[in-house]
């Protein structure tokens, strides 16, 4: 196995992840064709086979097959093409597209999140293609579009089929082995009231006390919550984020809309979730004749988990800990990923990780440890060998 390890070579993986952030792939507005083709000609020239498929328009996934004496077992590798928007580009001491290499990081929009990943699987599998070693499964790497807003790529390639009896997905963990993700379910809430001359409340319904009431009361929701703890992701929570209300001041307000971030551990489903919020406003008198509410789902994202017990959890600590010395144990990843899809729609077992940290992930000065990504490509090698060899 050390010899295939050998074959990792450093250079290579540093200016590859330089080539990746070099590529813009920002999300929104999305566009992942020239970073899609330039990952497509590297698998095809590593001899593997290539497919590309578009979930809309403008928008492709790009499949590499490494095919093994058997179809089975078949461990999938996951990664996402596109990165969030740069912001404003005058606020980055480094120039976010140019994959600026400084003590010991590489710098640049993407560099955690996580094309430094995409590179320690691609050189991973460039190890495995060198040393010739016979693999007993298959391997598939799934580069996807739209992690980032929709999580549509890999929707699309679990609807084509695509199926494995492990998967890693490769976000930035800090090359701890994750089992749990967080989910989201993002509401508007709207409170319509009736509007009335200030000088004479009382004749006018006021929406803005009403969805004060309603605040508070999502506060209180919040410290109740607190007590409900995942082992690796602790509690869920929810937070008001934005509130609109009111034209005038001189007008009782019939109208106010605030949006809220809730976000949800495994075993809690988003349609629940929805309808204990929805009961909060209705004990609020949200069913009296004068008040009337609205509540929108803006966006929505289911947890998952992988129980720590599954073969891809422990293979994966061992590979850890023979790269870096320690067990990394296991832990959770706090934001939404593509893992969801992985889990609940194709029922892979799956981890999260990957080199990076998710402190870095949609940040100014965005970087990543080179160590960690050499580290990844080496950690990946070795899954490949113990899972598939
Ligand atoms: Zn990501």
């Amino acid at each position: 196995m050390f010899s295939v390890l050998e074959k990792i070579a450093a250079d290579e993986i540093i200016e590859l992840t330089r080539q990746l952030i070099r590529i813009p792939s920002e999300n929104p507005p999305g566009g992942e064709g020239e970073i899609a083709e330039f990952i497509a000609e590297k698998l095809k020239d590593l001899g593997l086979t290539v497919r590309v498929y578009e979930f809309k328009p403008g928008r492709p996934s790009v499949v590499g097959l490494l095919s093994g004496v058997k179809e089975k077992p078949t461990l999938m590798f996951n990664g996402h093409m596109d990165t969030v928007p740069v912001g404003d580009k005058d606020l980055w001491s480094v120039e976010p597209f140019e994959g600026v290499l400084r003590d010991g990081r590489i710098y640049g929009r993407g560099a955690a999140d996580m094309k430094g990943a995409l590179a320690a699987m691609i050189a991973s599998v460039k190890a495995i293609v060198e040393s010739e070693v016979n693999l007993r499964g298959r391997l598939i790497l799934t580069f996807v579009a739209d992690e980032e807003v929709t999580g549509y790529g890999t929707r699309d390639l679990i609807r084509r089929g695509y199926r494995a009896d492990f998967a890693i997905v490769g976000e930035p963990s800090e090359l701890n082995v994750q089992t749990a993700h967080k989910g989201l379910l993002w509401l508007k809430v709207v409170i319509r009231g009736k509007a009335a001359h200030a000088s004479i409340p009382h004749q006018g319904v006021n929406a803005i006390y009403r969805m004060a009431d309603f605040c508070l009361a999502l506060e209180k929701m919040n410290s109740l919550l607190a007590e409900k703890k995942h082992a690796l992701l602790g509690p869920p929570t929810i937070n008001v984020g934005t509130i609109k209300g009111g034209i005038k001041t001189n007008i009782v307000p019939d109208y106010c809309e605030i949006t809220i971030d809730r976000r949800l551990i495994p075993g809690e489903k988003p349609v629940d979730v929805k309808r204990e919020i929805e009961e909060t406003l209705e004990s609020l008198g949200g069913k009296t004749s004068k008040l009337q509410t609205q509540v929108e789902v803006l966006n929505l994202a289911e947890p998952s988990e992988t129980p720590q017990d599954e073969l891809i959890v422990q293979v994966a600590r061992k590979a850890v800990r023979e790269v870096i010395g320690r067990d990394p144990g296991v832990t959770g990843f706090t934001a939404t990923c593509d893992m969801r899809f992985l889990v609940n729609e194709a029922g892979i077992p799956t981890i999260i990780l990957g080199p990076g940290s998710l402190r870095q992930a949609h940040v100014i000065d965005e970087y990543v440890e080179v160590e960690q990504v050499i580290n990844a490509a080496k950690i990946y090698t070795s899954i490949i060998l113990k899972t598939l060899s």
